[in-house]
């Protein structure tokens, strides 16, 4: 199946099985504002779940902290987002269509990408075991010529961001490699312009001087701004960390594929004090530790990868992106900076406050520097579920629709299902159900088939089915469904929660890392 309907049914089982619904629906939907329902929320609640203690609860030195979302004003001067938190913005003429002018580029690097990625498969295949990739990617002529282009376009485009960015060069960019919109397919172009992604509203009334005022569009900044505040009445000792998850707001110019990119999100963020000049080494560890958290759900190791940064933020002095797997390519799920101490001193020069640590060891004063790992609660949702969604074809000719999600991040863990409507099948199904409803999410169904009901609950990655019939009420065994392989096995029902109990919890996960 081609990407593109792997993603548009993505969307549309999202909706039909009450993951993710438009906003706003009957009122035609909000651009890139989206709602989770019943199992939307289930599965989010379990990914914040997983990440908040993997930081919290399996590190002594990481605490957490829920900032609000308003904050003062000068907060948002201080940490540059009013000056530089900005995405230049490029529109076609003929479609009316708006596009982020580096992303464009961007896209046009991958390209060249794709085309070597190309050539060096297709001689992979060739010559077998045989094939050298090294010194074929070193003397391939398609191969070098390609790899001139692109690394020609990425210097070009590298150095145009780091000059503010150059709106004129970016546009030149354009127009040279001759991108094309993809709804027209023309090269007409506007000029490029800077955007603010920052939402303002008004705080108080206007009688009284109201101010504006700032939707968070990082959760980062309520932590730099209570740091010493956690760290003093958490007696924290450097290296430490805050950990916060809350929502985030940015006005995006492109914002077309569904939650990846939503103008109302969710972020996870966690910041870590360090020692200035310790700060590349804890880089490098936050970097491993993130990455074998992503790899704990099992989806392979295939599905992800590293990604330096060129243009560095104003803040950063090294960052890389995790990028996933997605069905529209590798995309950015997470990104992991080394922030300097940039937003202290900021906060330290805006305030007129000194909010440096006082290290008891060295007996000195001074900003940390910190490391923040980020990451899309949104995203991370989307790169779950398409990892997870599957088509497959059963023995009898029919299709089953499968999410194959990590059982203990699914909404509903149990369903428990009555073979048939009556003799005392009902009532003996609620009651396993009553005993097992305080250690997962259970769901009871009676409705239709068997066959029907299970397809149901693959449908939304229920990992386990319980069947109970009328041998339970002999024997007190169930037939217990696993959603992968489909095999059945009976089980005793006394034993249902430590059989499932051990595979669906988040400790499960916990424990992989
Ligand atoms: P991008 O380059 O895709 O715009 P970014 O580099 O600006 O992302 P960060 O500022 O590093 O993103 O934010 C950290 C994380 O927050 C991202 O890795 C992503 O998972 C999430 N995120 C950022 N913007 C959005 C958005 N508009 N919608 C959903 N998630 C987002």
């Amino acid at each position: 199946m081609a990407q593109e309907d792997v993603f548009k049914k993505l969307v549309s089982h999202c909706k039909e099985y009450g993951f993710v619904f438009p906003s706003s629906e009957i009122y035609d939907g909000l651009g890139a504002v989206y709602d989770y329902g019943q199992n939307g929320v289930e599965l989010k609640n379990n990914i914040k779940q997983y990440w908040w203690q993997s930081m919290v609860m399996l590190h002594d030195n990481i605490v957490g902290l829920d900032s609000a979302i308003f904050m003062h004003p000068t907060i948002w001067k201080a940490s540059g987002h009013v000056d530089a938190f900005n995405d230049p913005l490029i529109d076609n003429r003929d479609s009316k269509k708006r596009y982020r002018a580096d992303v464009l580029i961007e896209d046009q690097i991958a390209r060249y990408d794709e085309k070597i990625a190309k050539e060096v498969a297709k001689a992979a295949k060739k010559y077998g075991d045989a094939f050298n990739e090294q010194e074929f990617r070193s003397t391939n002529a398609r191969v070098l010529e390609h790899q001139a282009k692109r690394d020609a376009l990425h210097e070009r485009y590298t150095k145009a961001m780091n000059a503010g960015p150059d709106l004129n060069e970016l546009r030149q960019i354009i127009l040279d490699e001759e991108i094309v919109c993809p709804i027209s397919g023309t090269k007409n172009w506007t000029e490029v312009r800077q955007f603010n992604l920052m939402f303002s509203t008004e705080m108080g009334s206007t009688a009284d001087g109201s101010m504006k005022v700032y939707l968070r569009p990082e959760t980062a900044q309520g932590i730099f701004v209570n740091y010493l505040n956690v760290q003093k009445t958490g007696r924290m000792k450097i290296p430490f960390g805050i950990a916060q998850i809350g929502k985030a707001f940015r006005n995006e110019i492109v914002a077309r594929q569904f939650i990846f990119r939503m103008r109302e999100f969710e972020q996870m963020e966690m910041q870590f004090f360090v020692k200035p000049g310790t700060e590349l080494e804890w880089f490098k560890r936050w970097k491993e530790t993130r990455l074998k958290w992503h790899k704990a759900l099992g989806f392979g190791d295939n599905h992800y990868r590293f990604h330096d940064h060129e243009k560095l933020a104003h803040y950063a002095n090294a960052a890389t992106d995790i990028e996933f797997l997605m069905p529209f390519g590798f995309k950015e799920v997470e990104g992991i900076h080394s922030r300097t101490n940039f937003d202290l001193s900021q906060h330290e020069k805006f305030s007129g406050k000194n909010i440096k640590y006082f290290d008891p060891e060295t007996n000195e004063n001074y900003t940390p520097y910190v490391i923040e790992t980020s990451i899309g609660v949104d995203r991370m949702f989307l790169s779950i579920m398409s990892g997870s969604y599957c088509e497959e074809k059963l023995e009898n000719g029919e299709t089953r629709v499968v999410l194959k999600l990590p059982a203990a991040l699914a909404p509903v863990k149990l369903a428990i299902m009555p073979l048939v409507k009556k003799d005392g099948l009902p009532e003996k199904a609620r009651e396993i159900m009553d005993g097992l409803k305080f250690h997962f999410n259970c769901q009871y169904d009676e409705k239709d088939s068997i066959g029907k009901r299970y397809r149901r609950q693959d449908a939304i990655g229920t990992p386990y089915c319980v069947t109970v019939d009328h041998e339970t009420l002999q024997t007190g065994c169930v037939t217990l469904r696993d959603r992968d392989t489909m095999r059945q096995e009976r089980v005793p029902v006394n034993e249902l929660q430590s059989v499932i109990g051990d595979r669906v919890n988040i400790t499960s996960l916990l424990k992989k890392l």
